[in-house]
């Protein structure tokens, strides 16, 4: 499809793919998608069950939330992806791009009965304090209440949703922040995981340190657009039909 949303539908096909090469999508399930109007109840989502490696921007869903007859149309959302994003998209403000998988390190961190990201390293130390945890795992979200619980959680600058026994939501301003921080999030949970593993005390940083770091990594420029545009550089060269 040709529309006027034809930067937003390169960078999440973009995204896709980014994420299907890191090993961190799930067969044909988990789901993006980036608001396109200002009340955010029109919005682009991958189609139901495309590989993430696949992708393209054209084919990306455009959905008007307002329309109930969206998941009876022949080339319906995946519902999970429809109730969830519509949900986040219209009670989260700054949830203008929405990303949900269920990557392996950040879902273990989910699955285990502490799921504090405890700032430890300098990639951790970025979600200090923005971390939400949403405790309350009910099987998968077939109705909107899931979205309504989880949009409670996502304020006060908390930008990820740590989804115990299940995964990790994440939201940006844009698609490249939100992909940003997709990224540093599973790095982080990886860290962490891998101190873990060596069942030796851990070595926290102060709170303060923690904070500092924090604010650093926020006022830290375009790195997220930079760190996208990277990303779309090399797919340029190797897989240049994600932009179709
Ligand atoms: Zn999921």
């Amino acid at each position: 499809m040709t529309d006027e949303y034809q930067e937003q539908r390169a960078d999440l096909a973009a995204a896709f793919r980014w994420f299907a090469r890191l090993g961190m999508a799930e067969s044909v399930a988990n789901h993006f998608s980036v608001a396109v109007s200002a009340d955010g109840s029109r919005f682009l989502v991958n189609p139901c069950r495309r590989h993430f490696s696949q992708i393209t921007a054209s084919e990306l869903l455009l959905l008007d939330a307002h329309d109930p007859s969206t998941l009876q149309k022949p080339n319906a959302p995946d519902p999970t992806a429809w109730y969830l994003h519509a949900g986040l998209h219209a009670n989260v403000p700054h949830a203008r791009c929405v990303m949900h998988l269920h990557c392996k390190y950040a879902t273990a961190l989910g699955c285990l009965a502490d799921s504090t990201l405890y700032p430890i390293d300098i990639n951790a130390a970025r979600f200090f304090g923005r971390v939400a945890i949403d405790a309350q795992f009910s099987g998968m979200a077939l109705s909107s209440d899931e979205a309504v619980r989880q949009a409670k959680l996502l304020v006060n600058g908390k930008s990820v949703l740590l989804m115990a026994n299940h995964g990790v939501l994440v939201v940006g301003a844009t698609v490249a922040a939100a992909f940003d921080e997709l990224y540093y999030f599973e790095r982080a949970a990886e860290m962490l995981l891998t101190c873990y593993s060596t069942g030796k005390p851990l070595r926290f940083m102060p709170h303060a340190t923690a904070e500092l770091t924090k604010r650093q990594w926020l006022e830290y420029g375009n790195f997220p657009a930079d760190h996208l545009n990277a990303v779309k550089e090399i797919l340029d060269r190797e897989e240049p039909e994600f932009r179709r």
